[in-house]
This record gives C-alpha cells, sequence and structure tokens, in this order.
C-alpha cells in the first residue's frame, strides 16, 4: 500500500489563514502570485509525484543505488523521473528568476518539498542538497562561480553535494584535515570525505561538490577550515562539463533506510589532487557552509513532517480498513474504532499539522526576512530564523522517530512485515537525527548560539508573540479552556529561560545537558502555538466557510494535542531545572 496525497486542505488552511499569503504577495511586490496560482502548483505537483515518484519509493528501497566501473549508478527508473522533474521546472521553482528559477517565494518551495520528500525521501534527497549548494553559491561563489554554476544548478542540470564529515571528523568539523593547496588560479584538493549523499550519480551531467578543505597553512581548529567547489567534470571553455576531475566515489555504505540515496565514500586527490576553486575567503569556509547547512537543516527537519505524514495516511487507510473488534450483532468493526488505535492515530494527526504548521511559518520567516524593506523588521525575522532552524530540524526530526513508530504499532504484525510498506517510514526516518548535526547538536545550537549569545532576547520576542495567541484564546469564549495549558508552557520557557542564563555560567555542563531538553519543550510549545492560532482561526470561519468538517477536526485535533502532546513540554521544563548533577555524578569508570 503505497498511496499518498498532499494534505491541501491543511497546507491551504496554514498557508492562507494563519500565514497570509496573499496579503504577504502583494506586500512584497509579488504581483503574479496568488493563493490561487500556487493551489494549481500542489495539484500539478502531487500529481506528478504520485503517478511518477511514489511508485519508485518501494523499487528504490529494494534496489537500491550500486557502485560500478563508471561510478554510482542509481536504481532504475530514477533517471528517467528525475529527467521529467527538470522538465516540468520543478528543480527551480524557488530560486530567483535572475539565475533561471521561476522566483516563488520560500514557503512555495518548502511546501511543494514536502510532497517530494513523502513520495520517495531517497530521490528528493539530491534536489535537496542541490538546494543548498545554490543558496550558498549565490550568497558565498565569487561573480566568476555564479556565472559558471548557478543557473545549471537552479535548472537541475546539474546537482550539488555536501562534503563535511571526515572518519575523524563528524560532528566536530574543527578536526577537518582534507588539504587544500594554491595552484595557479585554483587549488589541488587531496583527503577523504565519508558519508556524502548523492556524491556520485548519473542523474545529471555534472555533480558539484562544496568540500571543506585546510590550507596548508591554516590555523588550527574551525577558524582554519576554507571551502571550495569541487566539479566531478571541469568545466571547457564553453562552460559545458568538460574533462574527469580527481573525485571519485570508492564504495558506498550499506544501511538502514534511504536506499536510493547514495552515501558515498569520496576520494580527492587520489592522481594528484582535485581541482578546486576557492569560495568565499580563505578560513571562512565554515561560516559559508553554514548557508548550506541551515537551508539543508530546515529541510530535514521537514522531511521528518514528510515521512510522518506518509506514515499516518498509510496507518490511517489501514485502520479503516482491518476488522478486529465483534459487534454483539457478531458483525466485525474495523481497528480504527478502538480508543487505543484512536490515541495513536489522533497522535499522528495531531504532530504532523503541529509540525507543518511550525515549517512553513519557518519558512515564511524567511521570505519575511527576505522581501522586507525595513532593514531592522528583516533582522528580527532573520533572527527568528535562526532561532526556529535547530528547533525545526531537531524536534521534528525526533518526533518524527515516534510518528513513524506508531504507523508500524498502527499495523500489528503486518507493520513489522516489509511487505506492508509501513516499516520502509520508520527505517528510512532513522538518519534524519543524525545527519545534518545529530539531536544533540542541534540542541547545542539552539542553547549556545540562539539562546546564551543574545540573553535570550530572541527567545523572549517569541515568547511574546505567543502570549498574544494566550491572550486569543482566553478572549474566545469556545476555547478560552486552551489558555490555561498555553500559558503554563509560556511561563515555563521564560522560567527556563531565565534558569539557563543564570547557571549556564557556574557550571560548564548545564547547556550541554539541558539543551535537547530546551529543544524539545520549545517544539512542543510551538506546536501548540500553532494549533492555538489555527484553532482561533477555525473558530472564526466555522460560522462562513463551508468546509465545516475540516475545521471542526481542526478544533478537535488542536484539543487532543493540547491535552496529549503539549504536558510533554512541562515534562521536558522539570528536566531541564533538574541540571546536570545526576547526568555527570558516576565516574567514566562507573558506568
Ligand atoms: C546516511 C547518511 C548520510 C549523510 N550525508 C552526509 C552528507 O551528505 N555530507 C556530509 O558531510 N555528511 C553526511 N553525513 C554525515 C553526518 O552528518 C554525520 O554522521 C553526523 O554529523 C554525525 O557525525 P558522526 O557520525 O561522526 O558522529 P559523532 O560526531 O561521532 O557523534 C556520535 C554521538 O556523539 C554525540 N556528540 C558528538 N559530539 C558532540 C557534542 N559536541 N556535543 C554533544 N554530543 C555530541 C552525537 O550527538 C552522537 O550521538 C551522513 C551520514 C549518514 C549516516
Amino acid at each position: 500500500m503505497s498511496d499518498y496525497s498532499y494534505p491541501y486542505k491543511d497546507a491551504e488552511f496554514l498557508i492562507n489563514e494563519i500565514i497570509g499569503f496573499d496579503e504577504f504577495c502583494q506586500s512584497a511586490g509579488l504581483d503574479e502570485v496568488n493563493s490561487e496560482l500556487v493551489s494549481a502548483i500542489f495539484e500539478e505537483a502531487n500529481r506528478f509525484s504520485t503517478e511518477v515518484i511514489v511508485p519508485l519509493n518501494v523499487i528504490g528501497d529494494q534496489n537500491g543505488a550500486t557502485l560500478g566501473e563508471d561510478g554510482v549508478q542509481q536504481t532504475e527508473g530514477f533517471t528517467e523521473a528525475y529527467r521529467q522533474y527538470v522538465d516540468n521546472g520543478w528543480a527551480g521553482l524557488a530560486f530567483p528568476e535572475e539565475y533561471g528559477g521561476q522566483g516563488m517565494p520560500k514557503l512555495v518551495g518548502t511546501a511543494v518539498d514536502e510532497i517530494w520528500q513523502s513520495s520517495n525521501l531517497a530521490f528528493s534527497l539530491c534536489s535537496l542538497l542541490t538546494h543548498g549548494a545554490v543558496e550558498l553559491l549565490i550568497k558565498h561563489g565569487s561573480e566568476e562561480l555564479r556565472n559558471a554554476y548557478v543557473t545549471n544548478m537552479v535548472s537541475g542540470e546539474w546537482a550539488g553535494s555536501m562534503n563535511l564529515t571526515e572518519s575523524s571528523a563528524g560532528s566536530d568539523l574543527a578536526a577537518v584535515v582534507t588539504r587544500a593547496v594554491p595552484e595557479g588560479d585554483h587549488f589541488l584538493i587531496t583527503g577523504q570525505k565519508i558519508f556524502i549523499s548523492w556524491g556520485d550519480h548519473q542523474m545529471t551531467d555534472n555533480v558539484i561538490h562544496l568540500v571543506l578543505a585546510r590550507l596548508p597553512d591554516a590555523p588550527a581548529g574551525s577558524r582554519g577550515i576554507s571551502l571550495f567547489l569541487v566539479p566531478k567534470f571541469l568545466l571547457d571553455e564553453q562552460g559545458n562539463p568538460g574533462e574527469r576531475n580527481d573525485v571519485h566515489c570508492v564504495s558506498l555504505e550499506h544501511k538502514l533506510g534511504i536506499h536510493a540515496s547514495p552515501t558515498c565514500v569520496m576520494a580527492f586527490g587520489d592522481e594528484g589532487g582535485a581541482v578546486g576553486y576557492l569560495v568565499g575567503e580563505q578560513n571562512r569556509g565554515l561560516v559559508a557552509m553554514f548557508t548550506m547547512m541551515n537551508d539543508a537543516r530546515q529541510g530535514v527537519g521537514l522531511e521528518g513532517l514528510s515521512l510522518s505524514t506518509r506514515s499516518y495516511q498509510q496507518a490511517l487507510q489501514y485502520a479503516q480498513e482491518r476488522l478486529q473488534g465483534t459487534h454483539s450483532d457478531g458483525s466485525r468493526f474495523p481497528i480504527i474504532e478502538f480508543p487505543d488505535v484512536r490515541r495513536m492515530l489522533m497522535t499522528m494527526k495531531a504532530a504532523t499539522e503541529a509540525m507543518r504548521g511550525l515549517a512553513y511559518i519557518a519558512s515564511a520567516e524567511i521570505d519575511l526576512a527576505r522581501y522586507s524593506s525595513d532593514p531592522e523588521k528583516a533582522a528580527r525575522h532573520s533572527s527568528r530564523i535562526d532561532l526556529y532552524t535547530p528547533i525545526v530540524k531537531g524536534w521534528m526530526s525526533e518526533l518524527a522517530q515516534e510518528i513513524t513508530s506508531l504507523g508500524i504499532q498502527v499495523y500489528g504484525g503486518m507493520g513489522y512485515v516489509e511487505e506492508s510498506g509501513i516499516a520502509q517510514h520508520y527505517r528510512d526516518a532513522r538518519i534524519l537525527t543524525i545527519y545534518e548535526g545529530t539531536t544533540g547538536i542541534q540542541g547545542q545550537d539552539l542553547v549556545g548560539r540562539k539562546i546564551l549569545a543574545n540573553n535570550g532576547e530572541h527567545l523572549d520576542d517569541l515568547l511574546a508573540e505567543i502570549q498574544l495567541t494566550v491572550d486569543e484564546l482566553n478572549a474566545s469564549t469556545e476555547l478560552s479552556g486552551l489558555a490555561p495549558a498555553l500559558q503554563n508552557a509560556v511561563d515555563n520557557g521564560r522560567t527556563a529561560s531565565q534558569w539557563l542564563l543564570d547557571n549556564a555560567g557556574n557550571d560548564r555542563n548545564v547547556a550541554g545537558a539541558v539543551s535537547v531538553n530546551f529543544m524539545m519543550m520549545l517544539g512542543y510549545l510551538c506546536g501548540a502555538w500553532v494549533m492555538g492560532r489555527s484553532a482561533v482561526k477555525a473558530e472564526q470561519l466555522l460560522s462562513t466557510s463551508g468546509d465545516d468538517a475540516f475545521l471542526e477536526a481542526k478544533l478537535v485535533t488542536t484539543r487532543f494535542y493540547f491535552e496529549h502532546l503539549l504536558p510533554r513540554a512541562d515534562s521536558c521544563f522539570r528536566t531541564i531545572l533538574s541540571g546536570s548533577e545526576s547526568m555527570m555524578a558516576l565516574a567514566v569508570e562507573q558506568f
């Protein structure tokens, strides 16, 4: 069973009613973009996806990428599907028109990415990486590099890849040892990168690797890392792929999920040195790389939503069909009627809707920052993006573990059997908390760079905005019952922030000890905020809109979220206040 359909109603409710897309487009001067056009885009993406990309998901799982003499060979059918994806203009949907893109807002790109990711995560990963590489080159590449590479990457004719990890440099990128030696107008790169997603394949005429490496005289640590563009094929005088560069995939990992996404060991310079071009300033490569990493981190958070949605849709269908209960008259009924199966399905439904809300709101912040003509407002939106990124990545990828696992549970024994197809989502989802920075790294980023570094000001700003929703709930006769729980979570957020500011300086373990709980607490809180806003809007629309069933379901789902998921924020809060003591008390030998 592999049916999938984009949840239009929820997405369009969010985009139109919560985010206010049409008003935003008007204020941003995007005269030709509106919600009607976006609906048509979603419909076409959904059609293409269900007809072409969804059927390749199981095929890719069972017949992963392989390595042969000519490099990595992707799963059969992927090249043709990718070709159609490019020919239909999907690759450049949300890129600037100046580079041949269609200039759609990031929010539209994110929503359409949800469709690709839900349909086939392994397939979509190739474009996710190219996307980040383009953002990086537009922001940090020289004019020469931008002119030579970006247009072909925007169109999808060439793909991008991200080369950070080495065997001794995973979370700790300061340990990178790949070397870059200057030679004329370029550098010669030597070293080995591991775990490189889509590091090689035949779907595109070129693969543009973005590679972290060290110059010979570079200072030690993260301040001595530079960034290089290393094409698989060097460009000839006409700018077309020509001579093969000295970079090759030397082996592929066998792994738990995303089998169709080749995870490559990449050797640079085995024959003397791969030609690379400096991107940005020498020794400031990590700063530039963060443009790609932040883009990918939000993308991986979205993957959590996408796989959870896919798993939910399948579980729901199964629960409606699987007969297990028997009525007193002897007739049988489907498992969806059991309260405990409802608990699982409602958890899946409420979690996916809350995740979608947060992911789309975070994407809309990127548009708001980009199109704002007021520098102060743009800076505020940028700070908000910074704060959201680790929450989107960390909370959503962690929640996806539970939701895709519940998908299996709804199926019972059949869930554990590969034939039913639900287990693939669980296996595919397992990487999400690991790549693009583990959950531990997201927590540290949140607590260190996004809270402590600005004295909690950016978080205060977010909590003040959530407080407005508490006030709206309080003002509503129908919804005031939801207000105390959200108020409590906001108050806990404020107390935890102050506690962190007071204690992080006294004990060097505190920030690391509480960071993941902090991130999860804010994730559940942001989810409640989105659901609370949705409930307020649904309540207002109920008297005017034709879709009462959707709006009523939104109100019930919000109540479920507040009763069943939001209390987890309270548990995280109490754990935060216990600090690091019991966590760090045992000597290493006592384990
Ligand atoms: C399928 C797959 C695809 C990947 N794709 C890419 C890719 O395209 N490009 C690329 O460059 N890399 C890629 N990676 C690598 C991935 O980003 C790393 O595996 C990840 O960053 C973790 O690094 P590590 O494996 O070395 O684990 P380690 O860094 O050794 O971490 C092990 C454990 O220690 C914890 N830990 C480590 N340091 C800290 C710390 N400072 N604070 C708290 N906890 C810490 C981690 O959270 C983790 O639980 C991929 C990996 C896989 C498996």
